[in-house]
C-alpha cells in the first residue's frame, strides 16, 4: 500500500462573510479566506487535488488577491514540483476557486464526479456564477460515478451537500487515513462545533449532514477547504 505525503498549496485570498463559510455563524463579519489546493506524492505518483482559481478570471467571481509567489505554478516550483510532471488531478468539485488552473497540467489525467459534471450546468438558482463553464469544459475528464479507487493509496467518496457532486479524496499516509473534504466544510469550526455547522454555501443541509455521517465512520483526519489552520503545517502527516 502506498503512503502519501500531503502538501497544502496556498494560492491567494478572498474576503468573505464568515456566515458564507460557516452557516449562520457571525453574519456581517468579513474574514479573509485562503485559497488552498493540494499536492500529494508517494515518491512515485505526483497528484494534485484541485487546481484553485485562475488569477486571469478570478476577479469575475469574487475579489481575490494573490502575490506572484502564490501563482500555482510558482508555488509548486517552490517545493520542487514541475507542473508538467503531475500525472493525476482529482477535483473535489468544479467551483471556479477549485478547478480553474487545469491548463497548467498538460500530462495529467483529470478525475471528476459524474454528478458534479451534470450539476454544474444547471446548479441551484444563484450558484451559476460560481461555475466557469467554458473553463470547466476545456478539460477532458475521467468520469467517476460514486465511490472509487483512483490510485493505490488514493480513493474518492461522494460527499454532496456543498454541491450535488462534491467528493472527498481519501489519502493513505504513514499515520493513517486523511480526507480532503473540498468545501463540504470550509472551516474546522464547522466540524468541531456541537452540533456541527454546515458550509454557508450549500445545496442541501440534509446532504451535508449525511456526508458528515459517512465521513465520521471512516475515522480519518479531515482537512477543510479554506481554513488558515491548514497552513500551520507545510506537510501532512
Ligand atoms: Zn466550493
Amino acid at each position: 500500500m502506498s503512503n502519501y505525503k500531503i502538501y497544502p498549496i496556498f494560492v491567494g485570498i478572498t474576503t468573505r462573510d464568515r456566515s458564507q463559510l460557516a452557516y449562520q455563524l457571525d453574519p456581517g463579519k468579513k474574514v479573509e479566506s485562503p485559497l488552498i489546493c493540494w499536492y500529494l506524492t508517494d515518491g512515485k505518483h505526483k497528484v494534485m487535488v484541485d487546481t484553485a482559481g485562475d488569477p486571469a478570471d478570478g476577479v469575475k467571481h469574487m475579489p481575490y488577491t494573490q502575490t506572484e509567489d502564490q501563482l500555482l505554478d510558482r508555488a509548486l516550483l517552490k517545493i520542487g514540483v514541475y507542473p508538467k510532471d503531475i500525472d493525476t488531478v482529482i477535483l473535489t468539485h468544479l467551483h471556479w476557486d477549485h478547478a480553474s488552473n487545469n491548463h497548467l497540467f498538460p500530462n495529467a489525467k483529470f478525475y471528476a464526479q459524474k454528478k458534479e459534471l451534470q450539476y454544474c450546468v444547471a446548479p441551484v438558482t444563484g450558484h451559476e456564477k460560481i461555475y466557469d463553464l467554458p473553463v470547466i469544459f476545456k478539460t477532458k475528464y475521467e468520469i467517476v460515478d460514486g465511490d472509487a479507487q483512483i490510485l493505490d493509496g488514493i480513493s474518492v467518496t461522494l460527499t454532496p451537500g456543498h454541491t450535488d457532486g462534491s467528493q472527498t479524496v481519501l489519502v493513505q499516509t504513514e499515520k493513517g487515513l486523511y480526507g480532503l473534504v473540498g468545501d463540504l466544510f470550509n472551516l474546522y469550526v464547522c466540524w468541531e462545533s456541537n452540533p456541527r455547522l454546515v458550509n454557508g454555501l450549500h445545496t442541501s443541509i440534509q446532504a451535508c449532514y449525511d456526508s458528515y455521517a459517512k465521513l465520521e465512520k471512516l475515522n480519518a483526519f479531515l482537512l477543510p477547504g479554506h481554513d488558515y489552520r491548514i497552513l500551520e503545517k507545510k506537510c501532512y502527516p
